[in-house]
């Protein structure tokens, strides 16, 4: 039992859209006095994803997709660390420091689930140890330098196997984010082809896979034939109703037996909700999502609140809420006003929200869009929107200024195409050396 003459301790997990949601929320609605609030989370920052795929593209520059927690809040106090179990019986949270390596637990009266999703490559053989993966900001940096280190390879390749292995990529997936990355990869190709003497344009192959009859499932179906319309004109290989049975070091297997040989395959095909602290007594779904009712309360577990991708939320209607930005950020409020509505013994409000439709940019200065009433808006006029509408999304007004001057960059020169030596530990270490330093270990080095 939480002791009234102390501040309710609020522990949120996850900072990312969901988690900043509803600790802005609380700020404003909880006075310190009546609650403490917490969040850890394992990045200092949060993620702006829909901008992700330009990132792999070099469209946008990796920092300007991702704003510092501690500017987005102003009392809440912020842990950089790894949450690794949640006690539900002694309402205990341990986690692990990422700087330090320490664990420290801390006991909490309302534990908030906000820890998103991650790739899933559900099993296949041979794809989660060889495939790209494009949800984290790492990932888009990693896909960056990959995509110019196979250029670079190319240009100094003799063998033409190898070069044509080379000079195919492969995206599995056709939502929005496998779409809107291989609109950005005909962009990259398109602005730097010119830097690689010996790479032709016409042996530059990508191809788009995805397992179900058409591009975008789930949206209106003008959409998705918009979207392979215009991205074939552009020359990507668009293959449709072939799922992926595996991969292997020079190429990818499809259902039908097809083979494409590459070397590189981004994967865009799936995620399942987070599988931290899965150790914990939480009702879950077969995928992973915590149960919540309506109110996003965790069902049967006292104190416990789970929102965003995490979450498996009930829509009214026989089904459950789709894992996008759009429905996390607005869960957040919502969620914060019953946890206030718990502390004062007011009553709680179920989650009601109608989709505002979605957006996918395909590169070139086109776009499609789903307006509400499922009006679909296609071509400049959605790319537009599609522009306009996240700029204005994308917390702080100095990263809106960074993404417009990068966009602005864009229209002038060439896509930037030096490789960023940060991503892996040889490569810390290699230029470590480079700079007449020691070779750095584990504890200094990122894994
Ligand atoms: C490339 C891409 C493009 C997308 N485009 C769109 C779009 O255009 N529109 C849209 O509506 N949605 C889009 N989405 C989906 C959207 O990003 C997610 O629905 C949204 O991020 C969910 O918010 P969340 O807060 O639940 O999870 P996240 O935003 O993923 O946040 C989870 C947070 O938890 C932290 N975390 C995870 N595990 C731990 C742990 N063990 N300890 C501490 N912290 C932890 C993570 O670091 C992260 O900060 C896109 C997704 C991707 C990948």
């Amino acid at each position: 039992m939480s002791d009234p003459s102390r501040p309710a301790r609020i522990v949120i997990l996850g900072g990312g859209f969901a988690g900043i949601a509803v600790a802005r929320r609380l700020e404003a609605r909880l006075r310190p006095e009546e609650a403490e609030i917490v969040l850890i989370s394992r990045e200092n920052f949060s993620l702006f994803t829909p901008m992700l795929p330009e990132v792999s593209s070099g469209a946008l520059d990796v920092r300007h997709v991702v704003t510092p927690i501690r500017s987005q809040l102003r009392r809440t106090r912020f842990v950089l660390a790894d949450a690794r179990a949640l006690d539900v019986d002694a309402k205990c949270i341990e986690y692990r420091h990422i700087l330090s390596g320490d664990v420290e637990s801390l006991a909490y009266d309302q534990v908030v689930l906000a820890l998103g999703s991650s790739t899933s490559t559900f099993g296949l053989p041979g794809i989660a140890e060889r495939v790209f993966a494009l949800k984290t900001l790492e990932d888009a940096g990693i896909l960056r330098n990959r995509l110019v280190w196979l250029l670079e390879l190319a240009d100094a390749s003799e063998d033409s196997a190898e070069r044509e292995r080379l000079l195919t990529i492969v995206v599995v997936g056709g939502g929005f984010t496998g779409v809107e990355a291989v609109g950005e990869l005909v962009e990259l190709f398109r602005s730097v082809l010119h830097f690689y003497p010996h790479v032709d344009a016409s042996a530059l192959r990508i191809v788009l896979v995805e397992g179900g009859p058409a591009l975008l499932p789930g949206l209106p179906a003008k959409m998705g034939r918009y979207s392979a319309e215009r991205l074939r004109k552009r020359g990507v290989e668009i293959v449709v109703g072939d799922g992926v049975a595996g991969a292997d070091d020079d190429g990818l297997v499809l259902q039908s037996g097809r083979r494409i040989e590459t070397k590189t395959i981004v994967w865009s095909a799936g995620v399942a909700p987070s599988p931290t602290i899965a150790a914990a007594k939480l009702p879950r779904t077969k995928r992973g999502a915590v149960v919540v009712d309506r109110t996003l309360r965790v069902e049967g577990v006292p104190g416990a609140w789970a929102l965003g991708d995490c979450a498996s939320i009930p829509d009214g209607a026989g089904g459950t809420y789709p894992p996008t930005a759009q429905h996390a950020i607005r869960e957040g409020p919502l969620l914060a006003d019953n946890i206030v509505a718990t502390l004062r013994g007011a009553p709680l409000e179920p989650f009601a929200f109608r989709s505002l439709g979605m957006m996918a940019s395909l590169g070139a200065r086109e776009a499609v869009a789903q307006l509400p009433g499922d009006r679909v808006l296609t071509g400049f006029p959605a790319w537009f929107l599609w522009r306009s509408y996240y700029l204005l999304r994308l917390p702080g007004l100095d990263r809106r200024l960074r993404v417009a001057f990068d966009w602005t960059l864009e229209l002038l020169f060439p896509r930037d195409i030096a490789e960023l030596r940060i991503y892996t530990r040889r490569a810390q270490s290699s230029a470590a050396g480079d700079a007449g330093l020691a070779a750095r270990d584990e504890t200094t080095a990122r894994p």
